[in-house]
């Protein structure tokens, strides 16, 4: 199937890795021309080359910086000549006990993980509405529909984004453009941060594997390729939704 956005320009947050770069990998490989960002310089450029090969037809620009910073979201903004399709994304809170946590922690938490795709959006939906054409995929968590107790920062940070972003997404005035706004909410993907958490007890790793029911953890490349999906010309009519993406680990019925 041609997604039918070749030629457009992706901004893509925290791409030098995992999801990210799977999101950006699957959108070169559908000609969109990428701005891509990560705080590590040296392995963003390594992840830009790799996607002008895999891609050699597209543009990849670097702009490397921490995207809860307001200068680096500048600059990812002046780098893209127009920001068609917005991936929003970037590392994910610690882990720990309520009790330990203080404002200062709260507020990073919040700051990159709900504030911070916040800032992209209002920066980005009314020019994609302009145009009569818009995406944004935000990059969220299966804990926004099933809690995990020890990431409190990530379930009230992103819970913050999701509330918000539902009710932007059904404003007429840009789901009647073409502009769609919708979640990607990752159950165990096997990235760095994945391997990192479980460490090297494979004991650990058949645990958690039982608890999927697919028996495996998923693939940046899968969540690339649904990620460009819903970033398509055919996804037009889906807006203001929350996919989950967990290898049916999540019980429930909705
Ligand atoms: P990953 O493999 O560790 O990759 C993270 C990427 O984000 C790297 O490119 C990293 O590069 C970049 N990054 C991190 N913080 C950044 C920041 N402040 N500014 C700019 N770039 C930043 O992680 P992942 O598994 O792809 O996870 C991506 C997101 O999905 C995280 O928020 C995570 O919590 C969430 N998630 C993942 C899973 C999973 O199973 N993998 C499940 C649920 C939720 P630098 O370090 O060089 O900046």
């Amino acid at each position: 199937m041609d997604l039918g956005i070749a030629g457009r320009w992706a901004l893509v947050c925290a791409a030098s890795k995992g999801l990210g770069k799977g999101c950006a990998r699957a959108l070169a490989g559908e000609g969109v021309n990428l701005v891509i960002n990560a705080r590590g310089a040296e392995a963003l450029e390594a992840t830009a080359t790799e996607l002008r090969r895999h891609a050699p037809g597209v543009e990849v620009r670097c702009v490397p910086g921490d995207v809860g910073r307001t200068e680096v979201r500048t600059a990812l903004l002046a780098a893209c000549p127009q920001v068609d399709i917005l991936v929003n994304n970037a590392g994910g809170p610690p882990p720990g006990d309520f009790r330990a946590w203080g404002r200062e922690e709260w507020l990073g938490a919040l700051e990159l993980n709900m504030l911070t795709p916040i800032e992209l959006i209002k920066a980005t939906v009314d020019g994609m509405a302009e145009r009569g054409f818009g995406r944004v995929v935000n990059i969220t968590s299966s804990a926004v529909k099933a809690p995990i107790d020890i990431l409190g920062l990530s379930n009230g940070a992103r819970s913050g984004l999701t509330g918000f972003v539902a009710g932007l997404a059904r404003q007429p005035r840009l789901a009647s453009r073409n502009v769609t706004l919708n979640a990607l909410l990752p159950g165990s993907f096997d990235t760095d941060r994945l391997r990192k958490g479980l460490g090297d007890d494979q004991g650990k790793v058949e645990q958690w594997l039982q608890a999927i029911p697919a028996g495996r953890f998923g693939t940046a490349e899968e969540f690339g390729a649904f990620c460009a999906f819903i970033c398509s010309a055919h996804a037009g009519y889906l807006t203001g939704q929350n996919l989950l993406l967990d290898g049916g680990a999540y019980p429930g019925t909705f």
